[in-house]
C-alpha cells in the first residue's frame, strides 16, 4: 500500500458548532488520512477560548491560535483584548490570529477592522508570536499595515490566500508565508490563484483546509452537508504538487518542514 504523506493543517474551524457533535470522529478520520497536528483556529473572544480548551482535549495533536477576525473587529475592546494576550501565553497558542481585513461582506466597519488588525499586530510584536493573516478584498490598506510592522513580526502566513501574482509577489517581498486551501481546486474561480502559485517558492507554502469551510470541488464523493473536514488535507497538497509540477511526497515533506519552524510545533522527528 502507498505511504501516505505526513500532513499539518494549518487552519482548521474546529471550534465552529458544526463539529460539536462528532469531533472525537473528525479527529479520528484526519489522523488515518495522514494528518499529524492540526491548528484549530481562533476567530473571536470566544472562538479563541473554546480553541484553546480544544488543544487541551487533544494535547499533543491540536494546537490553536488566540485572535479576532475582522468581521468580529466590532467587538474588539479592552477585555477582548486582554483575553487574547492572555490566551497568547499558554500553552498550546501558537500564533495570533486570525486577524486582518475583510471588505468583502463589510460585517466591521473599515475603521474597526483596522483597529482591530493594528491592535493585534502590536499584539504579536509584544508576545512574539506569528500572525495568521486573513486578508480578503482589501490588500492595499492589508499591505501598507503588515508592511509597517512586518519587520518586528515573528513570522506572518497570509491564510487562504486566494489573490493574484502581483499580490502574492508583493507578499514575498515582505518574507511572508502563504496559506493555500481548496480554493486551488475550483474550476469555477481559482485561476488567479493556480497562476499565482507558480511564482511561490516551495518554503513559503503551508496547506490548510479551513474547514468547515471551503470543501474542496472536485471530490470524488461529497460528503453529507457539504462540511469540509481535515481528512480531506490531501486533496489540497495534490492540487498544489501538480501546479507546481513536483511530487506529493516531495512538497509534503517541505511543507511539513516549512510549517513546523513557522509555528514551533513539537512534532516526532
Ligand atoms: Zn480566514
Amino acid at each position: 500500500m502507498q505511504q501516505k504523506n505526513t500532513l499539518i493543517d494549518i487552519g482548521a474551524n474546529l471550534a465552529h458548532h458544526r463539529f460539536h457533535a462528532d469531533l472525537d470522529a473528525v479527529i479520528d478520520r484526519a489522523r488515518q488520512a495522514g494528518v499529524e497536528h492540526i491548528i484549530v483556529t481562533g476567530t473571536s473572544e470566544r472562538a479563541s477560548r473554546d480553541a484553546h480548551a480544544l488543544t487541551q482535549n487533544y494535547a499533543g495533536y491540536l494546537s490553536s491560535t488566540a485572535g479576532v477576525h475582522p468581521h468580529e473587529a466590532k467587538n474588539w475592546n479592552a477585555g477582548c483584548a486582554k483575553t487574547i494576550e492572555q490566551l497568547a501565553g499558554r500553552q498550546g497558542v501558537v500564533a495570533i490570529g486570525e486577524c486582518g481585513l475583510d471588505y468583502n461582506r463589510m460585517f466591521s466597519t473599515e475603521a474597526q477592522q483596522l483597529l482591530c488588525f493594528e491592535a493585534q499586530l502590536q499584539l504579536a510584536v509584544r508576545v512574539q508570536k506569528p500572525v495568521f493573516l486573513h486578508e480578503r478584498e482589501a490588500h492595499d490598506a492589508f499591505f501598507a499595515l503588515l508592511k509597517q510592522y512586518r519587520s518586528q513580526l515573528k513570522g506572518a502566513v497570509v491564510h487562504c490566500f486566494t489573490g493574484n501574482t502581483a499580490e502574492i509577489r508583493e507578499y514575498l517581498d515582505l518574507d511572508c508565508h502563504i496559506g493555500v486551501t481548496g480554493w486551488v481546486c475550483d474550476e469555477r474561480r481559482g485561476d488567479d490563484l493556480r497562476q499565482a502559485l507558480k511564482f511561490l517558492p516551495k518554503e513559503k507554502l503551508m496547506i490548510e483546509t479551513d474547514a468547515p469551510f471551503l470543501l474542496p470541488r472536485n471530490l470524488p464523493v461529497k460528503p453529507q452537508e457539504g462540511r469540509n473536514e481535515p481528512m480531506y488535507l490531501p486533496v489540497v497538497l495534490e492540487a498544489v504538487a501538480s501546479i507546481l509540477g513536483i511530487s506529493a511526497t516531495a512538497l509534503a515533506q517541505q511543507v511539513r518542514l516549512n510549517t513546523g519552524q513557522f509555528f514551533n510545533l513539537p512534532l516526532a522527528a
